[in-house]
């Protein structure tokens, strides 16, 4: 039995790493606490025959070509994949996969933590609160906005934009969505509305986004679509922050054009437009929609079981198509 190298770009929680050091793997791990440059990353994967990125890695032709021959599988500890060259992996022989059965849920849970904080105005009382400038109880107090009885409008109903409605309706908001593929199921099981994009924004008062990040949704959100939304209606972005145009989404939220946003990933990661962080109606979450720990070591479980079985010649859980 050949000794599979294996190699993780950052430290992962050991569930998975023990599981591939029980297969007798020889696996490296960066052990810094940061992010490798291309340089590293290059120096890194040579010679090895599976490697565990992160969705902070590009892993592009001139990093499988580093890798070599022996490369059989990237899994990619994330569900996006939009760092990966799909079409250089499928010339080379590489299976890529990813972990999208991991933190569907958890995603959804932030999801609907942002929803609620951004009608509720949570993040804007507590600094106040904090500040020292509650004075005594008034009726106009952070006036917030009721969610029930409310619509609540997805765009990409895949596997969080379905555990995003289930949660919904369970606070009472009224679904209507919209995907490349109708999901009629979905709307008998949820009462739910399969809208257009621009009708699906008129009608919102909330829009949650759950598309991958693909050329058909890289600014899926821009100038225009702000000026279909309410004025009192809010954006929530757990997805890929090109899906957005961030430099409109800050001139949408200074002209209050939409109420409100709450967003967990950026265009340009981990940069952002400027003005956005100055603003007080949106709330932001450095890209931890996934990041419970709960989460984290299924993906690590995940990203260990796709390894091991591409590298015993099984099919992994899953692979990008
Ligand atoms: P999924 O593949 O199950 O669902 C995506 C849905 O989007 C599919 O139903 C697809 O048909 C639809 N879609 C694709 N292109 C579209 C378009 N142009 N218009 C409308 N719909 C379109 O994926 P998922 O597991 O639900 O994850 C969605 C995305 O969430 C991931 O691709 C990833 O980028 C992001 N994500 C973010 C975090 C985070 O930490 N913030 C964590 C996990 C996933």
């Amino acid at each position: 039995m050949p000794k599979f190298k294996v190699y993780i770009t950052r430290k992962i929680p050991d569930n998975g790493i023990k599981m591939l050091k029980a297969q007798g793997y020889q696996v490296k791990m960066n052990p810094l606490d940061r992010v490798l440059t291309k340089k590293e990353l290059i120096k890194n994967v040579k010679g090895i025959d599976a490697l565990l990125s992160l969705l902070t890695d590009k892993v592009d032709a001139e990093v499988l070509d580093a890798a070599g021959k022996n490369l059989k599988i990237v899994a990619n500890f994330a569900v996006g994949f939009d760092n990966l060259d799909v079409e250089a992996a499928k010339k080379r022989g590489v299976m890529l996969t990813n972990t999208p059965q991991g933190s569907t849920e958890s995603v959804a849970e932030h999801t609907m933590g942002l929803l609620l904080a951004s009608a509720r105005r949570v993040v804007e009382a507590d600094k106040f609160t904090r500040a020292g400038k509650y004075k005594g109880w008034k009726p106009f107090l952070f006036i917030g906005e009721d969610i029930h009885d409310k619509t609540l409008g997805i765009i990409g109903l895949g596997r969080i934009g379905f555990a995003v409605a289930a949660r919904a309706i369970g606070f009472g908001l009224k679904i209507v969505y919209h995907d490349v593929k109708r999901n009629p199921e979905f709307e008998t099981k949820y009462g739910a509305q399969y809208l257009e994009v621009p009708e699906l924004l008129k009608q919102s008062d909330f829009v949650s986004l759950h598309v991958p990040l693909l050329p058909s949704t890289r600014h899926l959100i821009s100038k225009k679509e702000f000026g279909q939304m309410k004025k009192t209606a809010y954006l929530i972005n757990t997805s890929r922050g090109p899906v957005i145009d961030e430099k409109a989404l800050v001139t949408a939220l200074k002209k209050k054009q939409i109420a409100g946003a709450a967003i967990d990933v950026y265009e340009f990661e981990p940069k952002m437009a400027p003005g956005l962080n100055k603003l007080d109606n949106i709330i932001l979450t450095p890209h931890i929609a996934s990041a419970t720990i709960e989460t984290r070591k299924k993906m690590s479980e995940i990203a260990a079981t796709n390894i091991i079985a591409v590298l015993n010649g099984q099919t992994p859980i899953g692979t990008l198509k």
